[in-house]
């Protein structure tokens, strides 16, 4: 499945954190990560990360893209709640979008163990049903 993880500066090392310490569950997914924080993934938890740009150049809103063609299964967006951002409305967007998809989304670390833990039991398989839909579609193999 395709992650999507994005973390504030101040949020960076939590989630840092937490993907060493969910290593094996991340390692069997492919992660997308917004620029700063797909190279702090990278260098400390050395796992494969595509990194997109960074979230003020317009990171938030290329996630936003892949969420919005049903291509991001999950998210996990640990935001700073404690300050107003010149890219707030990218922030906003992308959490719109997955509403927009009932995409799950994590924005705290609480709810995103709860669903790295949701990811390791297989809850969110459903979504391969929609990812094998969909190549499907694409290759013709349908029926
Ligand atoms: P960054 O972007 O990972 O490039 O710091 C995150 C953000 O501010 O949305």
């Amino acid at each position: 499945m395709n992650i999507a993880l994005i973390a504030h500066d101040v949020k960076k090392e939590e989630l840092v954190n937490l993907v060493i310490a969910y290593e094996k569950v991340f390692a069997s997914h492919t992660l997308f990560a917004t620029g700063t924080t797909g190279q702090k993934i990278a260098e400390e938890a050395k796992l494969p990360v595509v990194r997109l740009k960074s979230g003020p150049l317009g990171g938030d809103q290329q996630i936003g893209a892949l969420v919005a063609q049903n291509e991001m299964d999950a998210v996990i967006f640990l935001r700073d709640p404690l300050v107003a951002l010149a890219h707030e409305p990218d922030v906003t967007a992308l959490l719109r979008l997955c509403d927009v998809q009932c995409i799950p989304v994590a924005t705290n670390i609480a709810s995103a163990e709860l669903l790295v833990k949701a990811l390791e039991r297989h809850d969110l398989a459903w979504r391969n049903v929609v990812h094998r839909y969909r190549y499907e579609r694409r290759s013709g193999t349908e029926g």
